[in-house]
């Protein structure tokens, strides 16, 4: 079908919608029904057998079932059974690991799914795009994803990047009217909007007439949408490290083995318990784990509003050194009110204008015009909610609608102009215009923005009986400067009577200026001072004029010492890119600045060696975004361009969230280095065990399946549970970790060898003492089993702190006690059921073995109490 061939009430008939309502629900489900989502195909996953699989290629693995298959030729069935088991069960914990890994990466993307704003039965409200079904009306908006293939039915200067789709760069200029000739190619359909691509200027309400695969992208790419698995730099690290541990832990089985048959032990048990040795110590699930940390951590930063786009982008938010923030919506509230007008030389609260107390020199006509006026230059829609104004759209012109409509000027009012053309606010430009045909077809050219901008334009005043005289422009600024130093986002109006296009925009008519007043969200404040204890240093971005931001940011403690500067637009232009980098780290706040220059302040942090978060929510800031180390989007105000760019979205746009975001990433980071300690102390533990009987030319104090249980009981559960740990009580007093310190550093790596040999020194200690009391070998395992389970168990409480012990209290991890709990059952069932009990070749502890096993176990904690910890 040629849509763009018909006109818009065709397009209306042949999809049964109107475009000032939209579909009803029941026309939905049935589309949804015929038509399917609309999605793209995706890539077919592995299946869960093949994932269950996966958990078996490992080497060693099949090298221990290879042995399990000897063992079960010479008869030794019981072995060759219970080894088998474990390592299945060991599978089973590996793919749950996994699955659960993944599970929760998919719920992540989903909820970065894009959005639309659609209306349905009347009503305006944002679903997700894969919801779409044709002949949905939707609207799209500046920095928005085309979500379908559209025709468009109203544009407002609106201009689609189609690269995507065309490969040509320069943004489409779109229409509404139907294309009765030509067209037929992409390029040409310009009323017409296309899925995926991108929404670079303006506005427009469109209806759906194509979804999914059905779209032009659709068709062409065929697109399977892959979900590309990248490691982050963290899991890249484990592996490596992994490697090398791996070496170490064969090299050290190997001597065992070595030094067994050197001893006259039988070559098949050496083999045996060699490659059991080798499966349970080398740490083959770290990377795993590594995953399912981040990403049980990414789900904890789900509930806190912070929704992680990129899992890598948790391990660097702990490295943070620079918050390079926007003001508006972020620090502040985004809640605009207009609390003042300035108008012939006076300040007028605006409050007091409803009381109709006026000055003067000033008419009520004189205030009607303006607050006409900057309804209609103005991008923003009022809808009453419950007798309130609910704003739709930027909420700087909401507040001016606002202010005009409390003031009586009604819609009815506007109808008296017609709007003829709008050229949107631009950032870079910092002001808008429309032209507007009123009574008696008289035009104006209407023009807002920052006063610097305006201010110059303007030649005339309007005195109180509407006549023109010059005006003052040195007093205008400076009534500007008076109004940004009380924290005023202020915005100048004028116009002009026009007769012929093109306008030019000078010699207009200075109508006024409105003070805005944004207050700073409560709790910014101690979120910041939160960050600078932490060694953060908070930088305010902002468009906002610099007497204005430096009096926000004096509220809230961005700038708190007369050190602090303030740079603007100006003069970061002036600067080049090395100057910039000598003075960067002085600067607090950058006002008066445009997007572009977002990116050289990224740029020039960064070349100071710092790692820089920046949040942004316009198009124009996805280049520093995407430059930044941590980009941040707003899920509120952000637009899906920004979004796209960023590695974090602040689901509620807000400061604290994202100081809250850095707090989840250092204790995730911890929370890694916390199971790493564990993992490796007792692996370091089980070794020494072995090696150093068989140096001491003692029986092997563990068998295979002893070991294989010993692994399996203290690694799954108590590390998954560490891996969900709160943070310490100081971790946000610290300095940021720099990003290329190594995993063992801090004295992690001695931690883990001197605890380490402990566990397998007391372990050996009580494998000796019993065997020599009892000269039972059988007893005497089973108190060097039970020993190194336990001294593990408690140690584990150890690996919870860094800085020193007894700071928390063991039940402040319930999923710790609950693990360590299900791990001492496990160690029970092998020495108390009978059965199993011939399977493990264990025999029934007394109470007096448990006074020596827990006494013994405990030593590596009680030394932990009298060495010096991590400092502050
Ligand atoms: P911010 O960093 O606060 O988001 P912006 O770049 O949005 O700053 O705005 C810069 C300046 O442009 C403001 O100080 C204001 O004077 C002007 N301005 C902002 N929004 C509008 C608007 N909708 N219409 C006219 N002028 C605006
Ligand atoms: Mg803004």
């Amino acid at each position: 079908m040629e849509w763009y061939k018909l006109p818009v009430n065709e397009v209306e008939r042949k999809l049964h919608v109107f475009h000032k309502r939209g579909l009803l629900q029941t026309q939905i489900d049935e589309r949804r029904k015929k038509y399917g989502e609309n999605l793209m195909q995706e890539a077919e996953r592995p299946s869960i057998l093949v994932l269950w699989m996966k958990q078996f290629q490992d080497f060693l693995v099949l090298i221990l079932f290879a042995a399990t298959f000897i063992a079960a030729i010479l008869g030794e069935y019981i072995d060759a059974t219970a080894i088998l088991l474990i390592v299945l069960l060991n599978g089973c914990i590996g793919f749950f690991q996994e699955r659960k890994a993944e599970r929760s990466l998919e719920q992540l993307k989903a909820l970065s799914a894009p959005e639309m704003r659609v209306l349905r039965n009347g009503e305006w409200k944002t679903v997700q795009a894969k919801e779409a079904v044709i002949g949905d009306v939707v609207a799209l908006r500046t920095g928005d994803r085309v979500p379908a293939d559209i025709r468009l039915v109203q544009v407002n200067a609106l201009q689609i990047d189609e690269a995507i789709l065309t490969g040509e760069s320069a943004p489409v200029h779109k229409q509404e009217t139907a294309l009765i000739r030509g067209g037929e190619e992409i390029h040409n359909q310009t009323n017409m909007a296309f899925k995926s691509t991108l929404v670079r200027k303006g506005n427009g309400v469109g209806i759906i007439v194509r979804t999914g695969m059905q779209t032009e992208i659709g068709q062409v790419a065929q697109l399977l949408e892959k979900t590309t698995v990248t490691t982050t730099p963290l899991e890249r690290k484990l592996a490596d490290l992994g490697k090398v541990l791996i070496y170490i832990v064969l090299a050290l089985t190997i001597l065992t083995v070595l030094i067994g048959l050197y001893d006259g032990k039988p070559m098949y048990d050496m083999f045996l318990i060699g490659i059991s040795l080798a499966v349970a110590v080398i740490p083959e699930g770290l990377p795993a784990i590594v995953t399912v940390t981040l990403s049980l951590g990414v789900q904890r930063m789900l509930r806190r509003k912070v929704l992680v786009r990129k899992l890598s982008s948790v391990e660097t938010l702990g490295c943070t050194s620079v918050i390079c923030t926007d003001k508006t919506g972020t620090i502040t509230e985004n809640k605009m009110v207009v609390k003042e007008l300035y108008m012939n030389g006076q300040y007028i609260v605006y409050d007091d204008l409803l009381q109709s107390n006026l000055p003067k020199n000033i008419s009520t006509n004189n205030v009607q015009q303006m607050l006409q006026f900057g309804a209609l230059c103005n991008e923003a829609n009022l809808q009453v909610k419950r007798g309130t104004y609910v704003v739709d759209g930027d909420p700087t012109d909401g507040a001016i609608l606002i202010a005009a409509r409390n003031y009586g000027i009604s819609y009815v009012e506007d109808e008296k102009y017609h709007k003829v053309t709008m050229e949107p606010f631009d950032v870079l430009k910092k002001r808008m215009h429309t032209i507007v045909e009123g009574e008696g077809g008289k035009r104006y050219f209407i023009m807002k923005g920052a006063p610097e901008e305006i201010i110059p334009r303007s030649r005339y005043q309007l005195d109180t009986n509407g006549r023109k005289f010059s005006a003052d422009n040195t007093r205008l600024q400076k009534a500007a400067e008076h109004m940004a130093e009380k924290a005023y986002r202020v915005i100048a109006i004028a116009m002009k009577e026009i007769k012929d296009s093109p306008v030019n925009e000078t010699d207009c008519i200075f109508l006024g200026m409105y003070g805005l007043f944004d207050p700073p969200r409560k709790g910014v404040k101690k979120a910041i001072a939160t960050c600078r204890n932490a060694g953060i240093q908070t930088v305010m971005i902002t468009g906002d004029h610099p007497l204005t931001a430096s009096a926000i940011a004096k509220e809230v403690g961005i700038v708190y010492d007369a050190h602090n500067e303030i740079l603007d637009g100006k003069a970061l232009e002036q600067m080049s890119d090395a100057t910039l980098q000598d003075v960067v780290t002085k600067v607090n706040v950058f006002a008066r600045v445009t997007p572009t220059h977002k990116l050289r302040i990224v740029e020039a942090f960064q070349a100071k060696g710092h790692i820089v978060a920046m949040t942004g929510d316009g198009v124009n800031d996805a280049p520093a975004i995407k430059q930044s180390n941590i980009g941040i989007s707003m899920g509120i105000t952000g637009t899906d361009v920004t979004k796209e760019a960023s590695s974090i979205v602040l689901m509620d746009d807000n400061f604290i969230t994202l100081q809250e975001a850095i707090k989840e990433g250092r204790n995730i980071y911890e929370n890694i280095r916390k199971f790493i300690r564990y993992l490796l102390t007792s692996n370091v533990g089980e070794i020494i065990l072995m090696l150093f009987a068989i140096l001491l030319s003692y029986p092997l104090p563990l068998i295979p399946v002893q070991i294989l249980w010993v692994n399996l009981v203290t690694d799954g559960l108590p590390a998954m549970a560490l891996s969900m740990d709160r943070p310490e009580k100081n971790v946000m007093d610290e300095k940021p970790r720099h990003p290329n310190e190594r995993i063992l550093s801090r004295g992690l790596g001695w931690k883990i060898i001197s605890r380490g040999l402990l566990i397998g020194l007391v372990s050996l200690i009580a494998f000796i003492a019993s065997y020599h009391m009892s000269n039972d070998i059988t007893y005497a395992r089973t108190i060097a089993f039970s020993t190194i389970i336990v001294a593990q168990l408690i140690h584990v409480f150890d690996c919870r702190n860094e800085r020193g012990i007894w700071t928390r209290s063991p039940f402040g991890n319930l999923y710790l006690v609950g693990a360590v709990l299900s791990s001492l059952i496990l160690l029970f069932v092998v020495l108390y059921v009978p059965f199993l009990q011939q399977i493990f070749q264990t025999v029934p502890l007394l109470k007096g073995d448990w006074g020596m096993i827990v006494l013994l176990g405990s030593v590596p904690t009680i030394v932990n109490i009298f060495t010096k910890h991590r400092k502050k």
